[in-house]
């Protein structure tokens, strides 16, 4: 096994919404990575066990835990439980989100309220857990590494705005600040705070559309790069962003996305 392929050995992730899609893939690769994972599930349970199973196959170690983001306790739990059960934690990767799609005019302010509680108020509430917990370490401003590392899984959506979709593009929108007023905020604890945006990646949340050739075909006139994303895509980033050869980023958003924001549509002259 070379150094590259243990690179987070030592170090303790947090990851919400493990059990599917990319959060199960980035807890796999952080924990094939070497480092330590509590992976949160909400409702799949198998899901969580599986990748709990394939870090332990990887000779890493895994807990799986069921937790609503959107509760306050629950987040507090996911933190003392990665302190509990491996002693530390170093890395928070917020992932968990839901679509609750509708026109603005029928929408309705539960789908409003869930999406916005779920994929914003639920980062901020495990950002902020995770954060007192950092905020415990004392890393000397010259040193090369940070006290703690907070990763968004933010969407294209938070530059691009989407008709239909309202309650994810301003949930999305709103992680983008928050991720960028924490890094200014936190940048002198040596806490590193970033975004990896998504294109579209192949997951449950989307299944609907690629699962039928139009709904490929349709994704695929807004990727020019010609291929729709897998969720390891997205986990490589994490895995390397949560590592100190990351160090000097913080603040950033990293587009992982087939080029979706280079405006395909003015490709042909406009
Ligand atoms: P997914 O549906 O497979 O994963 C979402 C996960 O979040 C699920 O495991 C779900 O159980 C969990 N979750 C939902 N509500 C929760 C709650 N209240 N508490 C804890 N967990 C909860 O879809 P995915 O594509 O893997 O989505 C992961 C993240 O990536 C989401 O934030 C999504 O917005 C973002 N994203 C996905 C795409 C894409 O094309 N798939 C693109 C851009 C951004």
């Amino acid at each position: 096994m070379s150094e590259l392929d243990k690179r987070l050995a030592g170090k303790v992730a947090v990851v919400t919404g493990g059990s599917s899609g990319i959060g199960q893939a980035i807890a796999i690769m952080m924990g094939k990575a070497g480092a330590k994972v509590v992976i949160n599930y909400h409702s799949d349970e198998n899901g969580a066990r599986e990748a709990q199973q394939k870090i332990e196959s990887q000779g890493s170690q895994a807990v799986i835990m069921q937790a609503d983001v959107a509760q306050p306790e629950d987040c507090q739990r996911l933190i003392n439980t990665a302190v509990e059960q491996f002693g530390q934690l170093d890395i928070l990767v917020n992932n968990a989100g839901v679509q609750k799609d509708s026109s603005f005019v029928d929408m309705t302010l539960e789908q409003w309220n869930k999406v916005i509680s779920t994929n914003l108020t639920g980062h901020f509430l495990c950002a902020q857990a995770a954060t007192k917990e950092f905020m415990k370490r004392k890393v000397q401003p010259e040193e090369k590494t940070s006290a703690g590392n907070i990763i968004f899984i933010s969407s294209v959506h938070d530059i691009i705005p989407w008709a239909g979709h309202v309650n994810y593009a301003t949930a999305k929108g709103g992680v983008q600040m928050l991720m960028k007023t924490l890094a200014q905020e936190l940048a002198p604890n040596k806490i590193r705070v970033n975004g990896i945006s998504p294109g579209a990646i192949k997951t449950d949340i989307n299944r609907s559309v690629w699962e039928t050739e139009q709904g490929r075909k349709d994704m695929l006139t807004l990727i020019p790069y010609g291929r729709i994303g897998e969720p390891e895509d997205i986990a490589r980033v994490a895995v390397w962003l949560a590592t100190d050869e990351a160090d000097y980023i913080t603040g950033t958003t990293i587009y992982v996305d087939g080029g979706m924001t280079l405006y395909p549509a003015f490709s042909d002259n406009g």
